[in-house]
Parts: structure tokens; C-alpha cells; sequence
């Protein structure tokens, strides 16, 4: 078992400085999420009156697992995989993060996303450190046998860094809520009894939350309505254009258009839909239950994602990936007033700047997603108490938490002259690190 602490990216390496136009777009192409991540970090610091030694530290992840572990496959060969699980920081509580599987998982993201996550539940917040885990697999090729045995084997090879009081998963990117029954299932077996805390995410029937799996999306809404409402807009009828068509992408399009908008267009990996009328939502949820793909719906236009982020809208919500906002990709956008962003780290600082040059209010993922970690939260508290509320309770304590932590963003943005996304962060940053002063340093 390899545990050290996080080596940070080169970032001065990184400084396009001096270069021609597409060499910093090249560049950039190339820089992970986790310079992204430190990037906005630095920006964020100097708002800050922070001791140079507290930068250092909140900068690094405290705790880096990386594992590799057997899995029989289906055909009797075995196959060897590689996890990782990062635990950020745990100033303010335990650490709290997804879990993903994709062939693109490396360490460098997985880092990017438990930072994000650790600044993310102090917006919003709530008593956890962040920290996140990823399998380098493709779950789609996996059969659902060989899914249970990987994630078995996963979490029996994490075990030592999980648990309710110490780091507590849940789904991301290619994981669903039965993945976290398995890891649920499997934890418990190795204490000998329930241990329902250790996940989030987890189906209702086996303590997990009403409401968890529209969460994320409705809380991307919740924030833009509140957004809207703040600036003097008018939400419904409003144009939206969706990128990412899974858990957070699905939810968000439903919700935008249960709230009147016209959601134009949305993707997913294999390429988009668009119709300039609207379209048809519920049909469209019918439709990927039974094909997996948006891929093919009748009533649209077939598109590619390049083309899904170029087309004119109101508001565009990038809900798949890192990295898909780039300054190679920034200034093809034709949204006319938002970039919500219901991924983690969607947007580049470099396109951070172009989204601001046109006059584009972003709402940062720390903020804008954050409505999974916050039903996560309530999924762990009722799983502690074991007792169980209902959806109705759930959403209505999940809106109040994000139009809040929207207007406490808002306030601090005027305040500091700043964007949502730094005024974001230096919210989130500044009480970790009152945290960790309040703490002290050990021993
Ligand atoms: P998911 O696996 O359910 O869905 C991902 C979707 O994105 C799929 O439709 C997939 O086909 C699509 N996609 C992947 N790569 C793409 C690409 N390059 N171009 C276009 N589409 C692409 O994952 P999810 O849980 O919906 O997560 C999506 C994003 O939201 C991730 O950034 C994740 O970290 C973030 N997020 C998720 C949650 C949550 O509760 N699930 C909470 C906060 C943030």
C-alpha cells in the first residue's frame, strides 16, 4: 500500500507567457485538471491574508492511495487494475468525495477533484473534508459480474482509508448507486455487520436518501434560477443547451425544463441532439432507458459535441467532463447570458477570461454542483441516525442550502469585485484555513 502526499504540477511551467497564440492553446490542452485546480488556487489565495506555510499546506493532498488489484474476468483470464483514493483535506470534517470509473482516471484528477471537493463543502457549508477515487477502467465494457467483482476488489483495497467517520464515497462519473451497494455490501462484510454511513449514493432500500439521485441536477437549477432571479432575468422560456446526458446532465435538463425553459440541445459521449423548438425531455429520458445513448432520438437534429458547445443559447451547462470550456473552445461559444457548470472543472482559466471578456456570468462548479455533496450530507445523517426523511423535506432543505450559499458567494463577489468562481474559492479556501488555525498544528 502506497500512501504519500501530493507532489504538486509545475504550474510556472505552465505560464503561457511569451508564447504565440496556439502554442498556449496546445499548451493548455495539455494541463490537467490538477494545474487547473492550483491555478485557481493561486488566484484565489492573494483575496486571502494566509500564512505562507498554511498555503503550502492546503495546496497538497494530505493522503494519496494508489492500488493495483486482480479481477477474474468472465472468459477466465485475469485482468489488473489500477485505483486511486485522495483525500485532500479533513480540517472541517470527514473527508467526502466520489468515486469514478473511466479509461482517463490518473492520479492528477483525482487530485484536481478532491480539492474541488474539499472547497466545494465548505461553500456550501457542511462538516466534511474533500477527497475523491477513480478506477482506471471502462465500466461499458465490463460485464455487470466483472463490475461487482472490480469494485469488491476495490473497495477491500481501499478499506483501510474509508469509513463513516474518516472518508465517506459516493458516485461519480461511471458509477451508479448500485456500485455503491457493492461497496456498502462489502465494507460491512469485512466488520461483521451494517455499516450503511460508509457510502452515499447508496439505493433507498439499503439507507440511502430520498432524493440523492436528482440532487446534483436540481441543485444546478436551483442556483440558476436563484442566479436569474438575482440579476433580474426571466428563467422560463429561456434557451438551454445541456453537455453530458448522464446522472447530473439528465436531472439538470429535466428540472430546466420542468421550470419552462427549452432545453435546445444536450450530449453525451457519442455525440448530441439538438432541436431549435425544444426538446422533448421525458421522451428523451424514455428513450436512453431503453438505447444508452442520446445518439439516434428522431425528434432532432444529430450534432457533435463541438457543435453542441457553438450553439446560441442562453444558458450552457456543461455537465460530462473536465476541460470541455478551453481557450480553444471559449470563444466558439454563442451563450448569451450563463455557463452553469454542473461538471467538476469544465472551464480552463484561460476560458474563464474569454466567458468574461463577453460579458458571461459562470457559476463555478463548486457552487453550482455542490447540491450532490449536500443530500450526500443528509443521506450520512440519517443513515447516523437512522432515521429517514422524506423527498419532500429533502429537496426543500436542499434549495434553501443553495439559494444560501448562492447569495453568500453573490455578496462576496460584489464585495471583492471578483467572479463567482474566485469569490467562490476564497470563500471556500479562507474557512479551511480558519479551520485548520482553529485546529492548530499537530503535534
Ligand atoms: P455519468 O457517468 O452519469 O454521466 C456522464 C455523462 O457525460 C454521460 O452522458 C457521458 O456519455 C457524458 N460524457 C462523458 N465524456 C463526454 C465528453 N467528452 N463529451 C460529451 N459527453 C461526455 O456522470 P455524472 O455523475 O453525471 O457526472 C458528470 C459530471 O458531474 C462529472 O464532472 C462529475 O464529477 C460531476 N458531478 C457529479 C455529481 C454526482 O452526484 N453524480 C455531483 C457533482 C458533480
Amino acid at each position: 500500500m502506497a500512501i504519500r502526499t501530493g507532489a504538486l504540477p509545475s504550474v510556472s511551467m505552465k505560464t503561457h507567457n511569451g508564447k504565440t497564440k496556439q502554442a498556449a492553446v496546445d499548451a493548455e490542452m495539455k494541463d490537467s485538471a490538477y494545474t487547473t485546480a492550483i491555478r485557481q488556487f493561486d488566484r484565489a489565495v492573494p483575496f486571502l491574508n494566509l500564512k505562507a506555510g498554511i498555503i503550502e499546506m492546503l495546496k497538497r493532498c494530505k493522503r494519496e492511495l494508489t492500488v493495483s488489484f486482480p479481477v477474474k474476468m468472465d472468459d477466465g483470464s485475469v485482468q489488473i487494475f489500477t485505483g486511486y483514493r485522495v483525500h485532500h483535506n479533513t480540517a472541517r470534517g470527514p473527508s467526502k468525495g466520489g468515486i469514478r470509473y473511466s479509461p482517463q482516471v490518473d492520479l492528477d484528477e483525482v487530485r484536481a477533484l478532491a480539492m474541488w471537493m474539499t472547497w466545494k463543502c465548505a461553500v456550501v457549508n457542511i462538516p466534511y473534508g474533500g477527497a475523491k477515487g477513480g478506477v482506471v477502467c471502462d465500466p461499458k465494457r465490463l460485464s455487470t459480474h466483472e463490475l461487482e467483482g472490480l469494485t469488491r476488489r476495490y473497495t477491500t483495497e481501499i478499506g483501510p482509508i474509508i469509513g463513516p467517520e474518516m472518508d465517506i464515497p459516493a458516485p461519480d462519473m461511471g458509477t451508479n448507486p448500485q456500485v455503491m451497494a457493492w461497496i456498502m455490501d462489502t465494507y460491512s462484510m469485512h466488520h461483521g455487520y451494517s455499516i450503511p454511513a460508509v457510502v452515499t449514493g447508496k439505493p433507498v432500500n439499503i439507507g440511502g436518501s430520498e432524493g440523492r439521485l436528482e440532487a446534483t441536477g436540481r441543485g444546478v437549477m436551483f442556483t440558476v434560477r436563484e442566479a436569474f432571479k438575482t440579476f433580474g432575468w426571466h428563467l422560463p422560456g429561456c434557451e438551454v443547451i445541456v453537455q453530458g446526458f448522464g446522472n447530473v446532465g439528465s436531472v439538470t435538463a429535466l428540472t430546466a425544463h420542468e421550470m419552462g425553459c427549452q432545453v435546445l440541445a444536450v450530449s453525451d459521449v457519442d455525440g448530441g441532439v439538438y432541436n431549435p423548438t425544444g426538446l422533448n425531455i421525458p421522451k428523451l429520458m424514455q428513450y436512453i432507458k431503453e438505447f444508452r445513448t442520446v445518439k439516434g432520438f428522431s425528434e432532432a437534429e444529430q450534432i457533435t459535441n463541438d457543435e453542441l458547445l457553438a450553439l446560441p443559447c442562453d444558458v450552457l451547462i456543461p455537465a460530462a467532463t473536465e476541460n470541455q470550456l478551453t481557450g480553444l473552445t471559449a470563444p466558439k461559444v454563442k451563450a448569451r447570458q450563463m455557463i452553469a457548470e454542473g461538471a467538476n472543472g469544465p472551464t480552463t482559466p484561460e476560458a474563464d477570461e474569454v466567458f468574461a471578456d463577453k460579458g458571461l456570468v459562470v457559476i463555478p462548479d463548486i457552487l453550482c454542483n455542490a447540491g450532490g455533496v449536500v443530500v450526500s450530507y443528509f443521506e450520512w445523517v440519517q443513515d447516523q441516525q437512522k432515521l429517514f426523511w422524506e423527498e419532500e423535506d429533502v429537496a426543500r432543505r436542499l434549495e434553501r442550502i443553495m439559494i444560501r450559499s448562492f447569495r453568500d458567494v453573490y455578496e462576496e463577489s460584489n464585495k471583492l469585485k471578483t467572479s463567482l468562481r474566485n469569490a467562490a474559492l476564497v470563500m471556500g479556501i479562507g474557512r479551511v484555513a480558519e479551520a485548520t488555525m482553529t485546529r492548530g498544528l499537530y503535534p
